[in-house]
């Protein structure tokens, strides 16, 4: 039996990295849905090569392109947010990808849980928002929930084995991005073009943007946190600009285990659609020869101040991290239109912070007002920018 997967957000960087491990083991995988927010050319082209059972467009007003386009095949098509929440939850899934980008996947990721469906997650924004609520859920509800960002799969990879063995520290590493060495009078100038280009990865804009602002690897964190259940504290972060060590753990004698690698989130991706198990593949290998040099620095939080936020944010929890993300999400698009600097995104998150009412113990409804109201405060601000 292969396993059935669920893509959300098909047409994306990790949507389309899972597409090609899928094609790299066809006995094993198949896509069972694949999803997309409005570039319903790539979805349609995607669902003609990987004839999955169903595809999904959020933005309603592709649905009549795409079920015209896909009219010879057996796909059956559906739009709207609505269908995008409840596609998860069908029967044959074995497994739901959460690649899609931002809040957006909150909803859709506890449908999946609901219906008892393992979560492959890359989509961060979600432990960020609402990480106490998931893990209920998940508990609740039995499902394993596996990490496929880079740095938590490394975390997770260092933990095989240890069962038993409680986790002393934490280690994320961060490339840096592309700033890493600026002054703070060139960080005030730099352009959306130089932000988008990342010296390690390539992916989706907006996490490029946060890799570039430091809010990714605050929100990687937070991420830690849900996943791992180690406090705050436990959870250190080092600049480590050639991106190899992928993360690592620090055990209570004192031991580190590290994974290592190119890199590709490939692997990532194969190993949450694998584990326990490691499948043969055909990615590239890290080879001592050409990479002779790692090196460690510590991150500059007056520099990059979204890191600081982040871990306020995480300190004083409740619906804190919520109000992070949705004002984080507000800037992050508006310097992608060039209305505001680099240096103002953090300014507005931290008035942000500031502005919106602190709930200690959040319910989902509470999650939806703060959202929208952290966007609403967000967005006065950086019309007033
Ligand atoms: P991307 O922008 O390349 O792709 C996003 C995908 O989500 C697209 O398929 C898009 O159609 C879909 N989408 C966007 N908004 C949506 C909405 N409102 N409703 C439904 N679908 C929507 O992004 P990406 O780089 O692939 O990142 C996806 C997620 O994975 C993010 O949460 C990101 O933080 C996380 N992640 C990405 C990487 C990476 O290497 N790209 C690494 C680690 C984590
Ligand atoms: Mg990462």
């Amino acid at each position: 039996m292969k396993k059935q997967i669920a893509i959300l957000g098909s047409t994306g960087s990790i949507g389309t990295q899972a597409l090609q491990v899928i094609e790299e083991h066809p006995d094993l995988y198949e896509a069972y849905v694949l999803t997309a927010n409005n570039r319903a050319e790539e979805l349609i082209a995607q669902a003609r090569k990987f004839k999955p059972e169903a595809v999904v467009i959020a933005d309603e007003s592709k649905y009549r392109l795409l079920r015209e386009a896909l009219a010879d095949l057996p796909v059956k098509v559906y739009a709207g947010e609505e269908a995008l929440c409840q596609i998860v939850a069908e029967t044959p899934i074995d497994m739901v990808l959460t690649a899609m980008v931002g809040y957006a996947g909150l909803r859709p990721t506890m449908n999946a849980i609901r219906a008892h469906k393992p979560i492959a997650l890359a989509n961060k924004e979600t432990l960020v928002v609402a990480g106490e609520l998931i893990n209920e859920l998940a508990s609740l509800s039995n499902v394993p929930i596996l990490p496929v960002d880079s740095e938590h799969s490394a975390v997770f990879q260092c933990l095989a084995g240890e069962i038993g063995n409680p986790i002393e520290k934490v280690i994320l590493t961060a490339s840096g991005g592309p700033f890493r060495n600026c002054s703070m009078e060139q960080l005030a100038t730099v352009t959306k073009a130089q932000a988008l280009k990342h010296p390690n990865w390539d992916m989706g804009a907006k996490i490029t943007i946060d890799s570039a602002s430091m809010m990714n690897k605050g929100f990687e964190v937070i991420e830690a946190k849900w996943l791992f259940g180690v406090r705050p504290d436990q959870i250190e972060v080092v600049v480590h600009p050639q991106s190899v060590i992928h993360s690592m753990v620090q055990f209570e004698d004192g031991a580190i285990k590290a994974q290592l690698g190119m890199p590709d989130m490939r692997l990532p991706i194969q190993y949450a659609f694998s584990y326990p198990d490691r499948l043969k593949a055909s990615f590239p290998r890290l080879d001592f020869k050409q990479c002779t040099e790692l090196t460690f620095e510590q991150p500059d939080t007056t520099r990059f101040r979204n890191l600081a936020l982040a871990y306020e944010a995480l300190h004083r929890a409740g619906n804190m991290p919520c109000i992070i993300n949705a004002a984080n999400e507000a800037v992050v698009a508006a310097f992608l239109q060039d209305r505001i600097s680099f240096l103002g995104m953090s300014d507005v998150i931290e008035k942000t912070m500031a502005r919106v009412a602190f709930i200690q113990r959040p319910s989902y409804e509470d999650y939806v007002a703060t959202d929208a109201e952290a966007r609403r405060i967000a967005g006065e601000m950086i019309k007033h920018a």
